[in-house]
């Protein structure tokens, strides 16, 4: 599976945050298979159209898709020479498909920062240039290797050497390799070189409690955000003790809490969200009468594959997938309905799903 990484200077407030994903915890009897690592945090996905495809279907049950989070353990500077946990924390690094940046933006005299003062900027530079010296590691060995070959005129290595040369001046100015342009004959050299610093990223803006509603009067925040844009990663902003206090509570409770608070969605439940997208995941369902389910495919994955998430059987069997899209079905109110209005198609083997298609595979077993 999937998972994104959950990084941060200490007392950044990654533990409280971390903790609040262990404790939303999704419902472990629908995940029977998955090993139980302290470090990962399975999460369910929310998404509102499960709702209301439940109250369309009426099934016996309803089951979400679900996420993983990994913890990874705290960084320290010299970690690309291999100092402290440094190693560690890259390889745990390189076993992630995407990185959630965890940044203090809340003041807090009480808590002490490990540089002095609270200063989001200095913390993502901090661990970005750790990212950024292990790569030009890997970049320079590389670009010995590839050099050479370039030189015998090899035409592979002639055009990986170009990307390698282009990367190589993105790092040397501190800039990470996902700024990184490339043309479409190029993204695999730059994919085959799997670099830290090319695996998408999301900035988490850990704010005060004073700040949940509304971060427009955040400085720091303000700073994250224009941080942000030239580093070609996302914000978003939470209140990690907020969010420890959100998942003591019940569904009701929850919605209550958060009206209180003049939020629509709490911000754990919008880090699920934005991490499940920067990983290009996407969420197709069933929906019969015993079970109204969702399932998490990759953009891109065609008919076969996405039953194979299902079961092997469901893709090696495949003969098509009845389709129709969440908005038709909402629209149409029934399922029977929704066939004789001619929204229900039957696509083939190269049917691209999309999100929100609800599909009803036909298989031989
Ligand atoms: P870590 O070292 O990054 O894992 O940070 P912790 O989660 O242990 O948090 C460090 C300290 O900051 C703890 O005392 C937390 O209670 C506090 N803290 C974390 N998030 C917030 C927050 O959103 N607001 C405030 N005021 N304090 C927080």
């Amino acid at each position: 599976a999937l998972t994104a990484g959950i990084v941060g200077l200490p007392n950044v407030g990654k533990s409280t945050l971390f903790n609040a994903i262990t404790q939303a915890g999704a419902e472990s009897a629908n995940y029977p298979f998955c090993t139980i690592d302290p470090n990962v945090g399975i999460v369910d996905v929310p998404d509102e159209r499960l709702q209301k495809l439940t109250e369309l279907v009426n099934p016996k049950k309803t089951v979400p898709t679900h996420f993983e989070f990994t913890d990874i353990a705290g960084i320290v500077k010299g970690a690309s020479k291999g100092e402290g946990l440094g190693n560690k924390f890259l390889s745990h690094i390189r076993q992630v498909d995407a990185i959630c940046h965890v940044v203090r933006c809340f003041a807090d005299d009480n808590i002490t920062h490990v540089a002095g003062g609270v200063d989001p900027i200095a913390d993502i530079e901090t661990i970005n240039l750790e990212l950024i010296l292990a790569d030009l590691e890997s970049v320079d060995k590389r670009l010995e290797r590839v050099g050479k070959l370039a030189k015998q005129k090899d035409k592979e290595a002639v055009y990986e050497h170009e990307v390698l040369v282009k990367v190589k001046e993105a790092l040397e100015n501190e800039l990470p390799a996902r700024t990184v342009e490339v043309t479409d004959e190029q993204v695999k050299y730059l994919k085959g070189m799997h670099l830290l610093t090319s695996k998408p990223v999301l900035y988490v803006a850990n704010v005060g409690e004073e700040d949940v509603a509304d971060t427009s009067d955040n400085e720091f925040v303000k700073q994250v955000r224009e941080f942000a844009e030239k580093d070609n990663a996302e914000v978003i902003t939470v209140c990690a003790k907020i969010e420890s206090e959100i998942v003591e509570l019940d569904a009701d409770e929850k919605a209550m809490f958060l009206e209180e608070l003049g939020i629509q969605e709490s911000g754990l439940d919008q880090l699920i969200r934005a991490a499940y997208n920067l990983l290009g995941l996407a969420t197709y369902f069933t929906a019969g009468v015993q079970e109204v389910r969702a399932w998490t495919f990759r953009t891109g994955m065609k008919a076969p594959q996405c039953a194979g998430v299902i079961h092997t059987d469901f893709e090696r069997g495949f003969i098509r997938a009845e389709t129709v899209s969440y908005e038709d079905l909402l629209a149409a109110g029934t399922m029977t309905a929704a066939k004789e209005a001619g929204k229900v198609r039957l696509e083939g083997k190269e049917y691209l799903v999309k999100d929100g298609d609800v599909i009803h595979f036909r298989f031989n077993v």
